[in-house]
């Protein structure tokens, strides 16, 4: 396995000055065949995703990510060097992603939270995934043997997570639902279905609490994401999540918090596991 300080030795054989070396990417992720690295002040791009290139010998395409943006999380990549194929497939703790980096996001650092969601799920639960994405937590959970509920609202998005279903043999474990959350969770609500597990992987998550409360069955967890300033840690997330429990005549029984990783400078990206009543 190569590690991030193999690079420094591989740009001195290729003749970079130390200034160029300092400027250089120290960290990125490898995404099936595809390397993702965001270039930050390093000059000679090129130069330096050839050597990445040379340390991965697997990989295949080098690609810069300049943001990610808006509700359906786009974004927005740019081919560095390589074959320029942005389609990969990447395994992780055994389960397989489909996707395009250039067309659907992935966030190398929830590497851990993947891995937890298919832990802390039991056999036979029922799971609803209100921002499912890919299939990052509903494919360990349903691998794991729940049932999944998974909603995306965005196309792309989805067309991968219903690949992935296929493709990690779980289709008679996910319902895979095209569409905003709100409206699914309003007709299984009318239904009286209730879920014993709710993922909300977005940052935005809180807006979405008061749906979330109504499916959610008595005793059961809710995963809450934040990205959360260090200052309103954890004031912040845990009001909104009782505040939203209140309103709903729901009593939380217990809050745990955890750190997912940096979101930015000053902002932490976080989630809450809450039992509620
Ligand atoms: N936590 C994931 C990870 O590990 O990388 C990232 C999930 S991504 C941030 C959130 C997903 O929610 C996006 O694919 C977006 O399209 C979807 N989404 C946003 N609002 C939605 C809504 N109202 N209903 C359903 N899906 C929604």
């Amino acid at each position: 396995e190569p590690r991030a300080s193999d690079l420094p030795t591989l740009l001195e054989a290729r003749g970079f000055s130390p200034a160029e070396i300092e400027a250089a990417p120290s960290s990125w992720a490898v995404i099936g065949d595809v390397i993702l690295v965001q270039f930050g002040e390093c000059g000679r791009r090129e130069a330096v995703a050839e050597a990445l290139l040379e340390l991965h010998r697997g990989a295949d395409t080098v690609l810069h990510r300049a943001g990610i943006a808006g509700e359906k999380r786009e974004p927005t990549v740019e081919v560095v060097a390589g074959s320029g194929d942005t389609e990969t497939v990447h395994t992780e703790h055994g389960t397989k992603y489909a996707l395009d980096l250039a067309r659907v996001m992935f966030a190398p650092g929830n590497k851990t939270e993947r891995a937890r969601m298919g832990e802390v799920v039991e056999a036979g639960e029922r799971v609803l995934d209100m921002f499912a994405g890919i299939g990052y937590f509903s494919l360990p959970m349903a691998r794991a043997g729940a049932q999944v509920t998974a909603v995306e609202k965005n196309p792309t998005a989805f067309q991968y997570l219903s690949e992935n279903a296929r493709l990690n043999d779980v289709t008679d474990r996910l319902e895979l639902m095209l569409g905003d959350c709100r409206d699914v969770v309003s007709v299984r609500a009318e239904a009286g279905e209730q879920y014993d597990r709710i993922v909300m992987g977005y940052y935005d998550a809180f807006e979405y609490l008061d749906p979330a409360m109504a499916v959610l069955a008595p005793g059961g967890t809710l995963h809450m994401h934040e990205a959360t300033p260090d200052a309103l840690l954890w004031d912040r997330p845990v009001e909104r999540l009782e505040t939203a429990a209140e309103a709903a005549n729901r009593t939380v029984l217990e809050i745990d918090r955890r750190r997912v990783k940096t979101h930015s400078e000053g902002v932490t990206h976080i989630v809450l596991d809450a039992t509620i009543e």
